[in-house]
């Protein structure tokens, strides 16, 4: 079973929104399997210190290498794609989670952070040995590397086998293709004077499917030129 462990100081963050609706239900038909270490747990003296103060100077504190790379060492899930979840991390797409879940069908391991980071020997460390990869979920700061793997999480379990009524709906989605998705209407057709393009009610599916593509490479076209520039590139 596609196995998801994440290592944090708030486990109680965990499942969260994954409890709820697509991903809660996959959960409790055990299409995915969650696992969350505390690395407080790791800490060895008696007030149980996770973090100290930085090298150099500074108001932040500092996650222990000593104490992340005991909880990882002890909870290693082999054959899974290990991740950082930091704001200097490579930008998540969609194609990296659709990789990620052909090359490790086992399942992925999240290091959360928290204050102003972890230590960078640990990560290096990881790196060298495990392949540990920073990722990040968007070019703003967090408290916490929590949200972020949740938002990894869902992305990720939507995509698993049998997870979804309708699998071939995720095809056509934003970011496949290089394209964001066409718009979408549904009932009651005439809504505050608002009509759904009649192309939509004509049952002609060559037809729609033409619009869609029109309406899909417009917005992409008008909201993100750089996926436009790969789409076209892709298309020559
Ligand atoms: N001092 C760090 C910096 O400027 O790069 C930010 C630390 S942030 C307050 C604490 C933790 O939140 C990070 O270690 C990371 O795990 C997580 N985090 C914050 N922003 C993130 C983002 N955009 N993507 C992924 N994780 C993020």
């Amino acid at each position: 079973m596609w196995k998801a462990t994440v290592y944090t100081l708030f486990p109680d963050m965990f499942p969260g929104s994954l409890g709820q609706s697509i991903a809660g239900k996959a959960l409790k038909q055990e299409k995915w399997d969650l696992k969350t270490v505390n690395i407080r747990d790791y800490a060895t003296d008696k007030h149980k210190t996770v973090d100290d103060t930085s090298y150099g100077g500074g108001t932040g504190m500092v996650m222990r290498p000593d104490v992340v790379d005991a909880a990882l060492i002890a909870n290693v899930t082999p054959n899974t794609k290990l991740i950082y979840t930091s704001p200097k991390g490579k930008p998540l797409t969609q194609n990296m989670i659709r990789s990620w879940l052909a090359d490790y069908p086992d399942g992925i391991s999240i290091l959360c952070g928290r204050y102003e980071g972890i230590d960078q020997r640990v990560l290096d460390s990881w790196q060298e040995s495990h392949g540990l990869e920073d990722i990040s979920i968007g070019d703003y700061v967090l408290s916490g590397g929590e949200l972020a793997a949740l938002v990894i999480l869902d992305a990720c379990i939507r995509l698993l086998p049998g997870v979804l009524e309708k699998p071939d709906a995720t095809i056509i989605e934003s970011f496949e293709l290089d394209l964001l998705e066409y718009p979408q209407y549904t009932k009651p057709q005439i809504w505050n004077n608002k009509v759904v393009p009649d192309v939509l009610l004509s049952g002609d599916h060559k037809n729609i499917a033409a619009w869609r593509k029109i309406e899909a490479e417009s917005i992409t076209k008008t909201r993100r030129p750089d996926l436009w520039q790969r789409f076209q590139a892709k298309s020559k």
